[in-house]
């Protein structure tokens, strides 16, 4: 069920706290229902689904990524154990004996979305245009109600929406409440950090957030899909169509100076987008720089394979700089590797693959005992692909629930 507000009284202290509501933590917090404990699932976004919900298709089936895991959300919704918290962060727990206290911060919206009614009232009475029809987090699901939103770079408090919404759902003051509730265990699923081009620990040297056409893999989703509607894939900065597009791997990944590990996953995401680029546009020109290629799931080499048949050039070699000029388009520098040399080529677009780091509390969580240790699945256990975090999820679960039967039974 959705809990709009949270409060200690309305939590059962010996739930299960799980901490994210990416497909590892849902699927944790399914099975844990199914064996009647019951859950507190705890989500940062204003919706469940984590990083899957943002993504078109998923490889190796190439099927939609939405319909699933948007079926796996409102299971969560509808399930009477499931306390869900969206727009709710975890930021620190302790413990005491065997007893376990977390903090959490709650974002509270100026417009309440339980109460909404849509009805655009505020809108009309506002006279700096701030309010959004949508509030832009909560189109990722459906299954949330419909709510007007308040832009809070626009607005300027003059309270005419108060006055004018029919059900009294506007409170400016509304903000963020730290709250600390008791929990029985914790099971971590807090997935990976999303790169960001600002990220200090992005290398430099590949260009990121320098030049329009040099995108994470996450824009370059993002902006595929913004721009379906045309024929081909174009540029952000000219809007021609682009002919040649480099993938570079690795940036910054498995590198000592930034990401020291392997993502596990980005080979893979790399050649999905590789090959809906292909089938878009089959004359585009495709280059993927790897390191190593890592396709270890199911069905993943196959995949791989078949983006070669198509005609995507995989070329062993770690480019060393990314380089834009108005002049000559993006240049991309690296090691031949049959020669040795340098040498330079140029794309339309590059797509640079950083890594992805592991998202954890800044704060290690110390478990309160042998018996009740702290659990961790999906990426944030280790870096993984969707049906592995949803194994590990579900495994995870079953593992905790294993101990506190333990635990019970030894205390009657
Ligand atoms: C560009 C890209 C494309 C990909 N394509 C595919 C693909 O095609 N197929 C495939 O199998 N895999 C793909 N992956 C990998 C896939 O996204 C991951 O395997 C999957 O998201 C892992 O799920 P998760 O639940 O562990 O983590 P996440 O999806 O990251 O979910 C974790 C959730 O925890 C929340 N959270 C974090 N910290 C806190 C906190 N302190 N308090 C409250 N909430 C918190 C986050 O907001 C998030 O919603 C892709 C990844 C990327 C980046």
């Amino acid at each position: 069920m959705l809990c709009q507000q949270l409060s200690a009284a309305g939590c059962d202290p010996q739930s299960v706290l799980v901490v994210g509501g990416g497909v590892a933590g849902m699927h944790a917090a399914l099975r844990l229902s199914d064996l009647g404990i019951p859950v507190l699932l705890v989500e940062r976004n204003a919706y469940l689904g984590g990083m899957v919900m943002r993504l078109d298709k998923v490889y190796p089936t190439d099927h939609c990524a939405f319909c699933p895991t948007w079926t796996t959300a409102l299971a969560c919704y509808r399930s009477a154990l499931i306390q869900v918290a969206l727009n709710t962060e975890v930021t620190d727990f302790s413990t005491n004996g065997n007893e376990i206290s977390v903090s959490l911060r709650q974002q509270k919206p100026a417009i309440d979305p339980a109460l909404c009614l849509f009805c655009g009232a505020c809108r009309t009475s506002c006279p700096s245009n701030a309010l959004l029809e949508r509030d832009p987090q909560r189109t990722w699901d459906p299954a949330l109600p419909p709510s007007m939103s308040i832009d809070p770079a626009r607005c300027n408090g003059c309270g005419h929406c108060v006055e004018a919404c029919p059900v009294n759902a506007i409170d400016l003051s509304r903000q963020e409440e730290a709250i600390t509730l008791p929990v029985g265990d914790v099971l971590f699923a807090t997935g990976f950090e999303e790169p960001k081009p600002s990220d200090p620990r992005q290398a430099p040297e590949f260009g990121v957030g320098s030049h329009p056409d040099i995108l994470t893999a996450m824009e370059f989703e993002a902006w595929y899909n913004e721009t379906l509607d045309a024929k081909e894939l174009q540029t952000r900065s000219t809007g021609r169509p682009a002919q040649s597009v480099a993938f570079i791997q690795c940036a910054g990944a498995r590198d000592q100076r930034h990401l020291p590990y392997c993502a596990a996953v980005c080979c893979m995401h790399a050649m999905k987008q590789a090959r809906w680029l292909k089938r878009r546009n089959p004359n585009i020109a495709i280059t993927i720089f790897y390191t190593d290629l890592r396709a270890p799931g199911a069905g993943q080499e196959r995949y791989m394979r078949l983006g070669a048949q198509e005609g995507i050039r995989l070329l062993r070699a770690r480019p060393g700089l990314v380089m834009a000029s108005e002049a000559s388009g993006i240049g991309v520098r690296y090691e031949q590797p049959e020669s040795g040399q340098a040498v330079g080529e140029r794309f339309d677009l590059v797509v640079v693959n950083g890594g992805l780091a592991q998202c954890r509390l800044s704060k290690a969580p110390t478990p309160p005992s042998e018996s009740k240790p702290v659990h961790r699945c999906g990426f944030c256990a280790e870096p993984a692909d969707v049906a592995t975090s949803v194994i590990q999820g579900a495994a995870e679960a079953y593992a905790a629930a294993q101990r506190r039967r333990a635990r019970d039974g030894g205390a009657q």
